[in-house]
């Protein structure tokens, strides 16, 4: 039977029940996980498949250092083989941090009388992204605090005015939204300004944790929250993210939430989220929680491999929250896009200094290189910086899913146009120096490109080297 909306109805259960904090308890408590489990569990999702929240449960309860190096090994593999060295890369930009909600982790929240209040208006708005395009970036996320005044029509403007910015050779070819979650009319308003993926994160999963930390305004129904993306589906816009900030309630429980939210919408709409964020609580502007529920550098790498091998064909995003060192090693377990030349204070791309304030930011980010030297070390490392917008532009949505099923499509789409954005970069914003080492990545990486496509993608390389651009297959 396919589990459909309507299906919850006949049931007469309500939607939010997909998520049921007894029975990932009883995952967690009661999921045995043997070495030939944990190798069966891996050899399954390199196979391809997604994993159901058994089997889920069985890695996430491997405590054997040798089984945990084992996932962290296949989940290398799984990224290797399947996503190759492609990596994304994009920029978050702050439109606006009013708040009327009060979470107790944010710097944001109402209560915080220290943050420096401000939205862009529309010449700020102009001036930020017009000083990302100058640094190469080309996909963005617009981040805004939830407040009445950051409508559905508001964020549909600021997304207009984002790609209307052209500077010297810059565009933006694809905004995401992360943004408090909008009502089905609303979705439909930010949809049609051509948004590509709609974050909202449940922050936790855990219904009563969820409490604790949300403590009035409209982000305490969580009930709300946790049904924001059906709204989204329901208004057409099936291109969403999902996310959990690790740090509010047992990992493991929160790794299991993410699969089973993933379940849900694939259930239920034929398409999961396209993205899957990971937060950790980072410090803030007059931070007032405790750690009982801290993740540490290994546990955070472990559930990174983990979700990787739950969900083979899910887009996962780290933020610049985390250490460049970090940032590097947990790449190889399966992260498919990074921001790069991050500045989260509001407004602050415009300046040349770099800002610190936590009075002005949400939280404390920690790898604040720019984007040309996070392009340099990733190129160091073999690995092809991508600004790859076409699936989206071409009407190929659920890219993810086709990179991963569709035989060939890596070797035919996906490099070939990471390769042609690469350039577009070497050519328009690279210091001599990375652009050579890029230029020779590029060469290195041809062999991963099908053979019947490497003469037009060298002919289209050409072309971007006597000016033009935004060529793709
Ligand atoms: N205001 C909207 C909302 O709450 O849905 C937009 C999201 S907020 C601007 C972006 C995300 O930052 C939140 O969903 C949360 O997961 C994360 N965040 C909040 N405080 C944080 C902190 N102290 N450290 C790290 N991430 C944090
Ligand atoms: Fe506001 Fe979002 Fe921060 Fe909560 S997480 S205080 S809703 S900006």
């Amino acid at each position: 039977m396919k589990f459909t909306p309507e299906t919850y109805k006949i049931l007469d259960e309500p939607m939010t029940s997909f998520i049921d904090s007894d029975e990932i308890w009883d995952y967690i408590n009661n999921t045995v996980s043997t070495p030939e489990r944990v190798r069966e569990v891996i050899a399954k999702s390199l196979a391809k498949n997604r994993l159901s929240l058994e089997e889920t449960a069985v890695l996430i309860n491997a405590t054997d250092p040798e089984l945990i190096q084992e996932i962290k090994e296949g989940a290398k593999t799984l990224k290797q083989t399947i996503y190759g060295n492609r990596i994304v890369l994009f920029a978050p930009l702050y439109v606006g941090n009013k708040c009327s909600n009060n979470c107790t982790y944010c710097g944001f929240r109402a209560s915080n009388s220290q943050q420096v209040r401000k939205t862009l208006d529309h010449d700020e708005l102009v001036a930020e992204v017009a000083a990302l395009e100058d640094n190469g970036q080309k996909r963005l996320i617009l981040v805004y605090g939830e407040h009445p005044q950051y409508s559905p029509e508001f964020i549909a403007e600021t997304v207009r005015t984002a790609y209307s910015v052209k500077k010297g050779n810059g565009e933006i070819r694809r905004v995401n939204i992360n943004a408090a979650p909008l009502d089905i009319e609303g979705f439909r308003m930010v949809k049609e300004a051509g948004i590509g993926t709609f974050q909202v994160f449940q922050e936790t999963y855990h219904r009563e944790a969820y409490k604790t930390y949300h403590l009035r305004g409209k982000k305490a129904d969580f009930d709300y929250r946790l049904t924001s993306l059906d709204r989204a589906q329901e208004a057409g816009l099936d291109d969403v993210g999902i996310g959990a900030l690790f740090g509010l309630y047992d990992w493991r429980f929160e790794v299991l939430g993410l699969v089973r939210h993933t379940n849900h919408l694939e259930a239920c709409y034929n398409v999961g989220p396209h993205t899957i964020s990971f937060p950790r609580i980072k410090d803030a502007s007059m931070l007032d929680m405790g750690d009982k529920y801290f993740v540490s550098d290994e546990d955070f790498a472990r559930l990174v491999a983990i979700l990787r091998l739950a969900v083979p064909y899910t887009g996962m995003i780290l933020t610049a929250r985390e250490p460049a060192q970090l940032r590097t090693e947990l790449i190889q377990y399966g992260v498919s896009q990074i921001d790069g030349g991050t500045k989260i204070e509001i407004g602050s791309y415009v300046e040349k200094e770099k800002n610190h304030d936590l009075n002005k930011g949400q939280f404390r980010i920690n790898d604040d290189r720019s984007l040309n030297e996070i392009i340099d070390d990733l190129l160091d490392q073999g690995m092809l910086p991508s600004f790859c917008t076409s699936c989206y532009r071409a009407g190929r949505t659920g890219e993810h899913f086709m990179e991963f099923s569709v035989p060939g499509f890596i070797k035919r789409f996906c490099t070939p146009n990471a390769m042609l954005t690469l350039a577009e970069y070497l050519e328009d914003y690279a210091p001599a120096e990375t652009a050579e080492k890029g230029w020779k990545v590029i060469e290195d990486n041809m062999t991963d490109v099908s053979e019947q496509m490497q003469k037009s993608l060298r002919e289209r390389l050409e072309r971007v080297k006597q000016g033009e651009r935004d060529l793709y297959f």
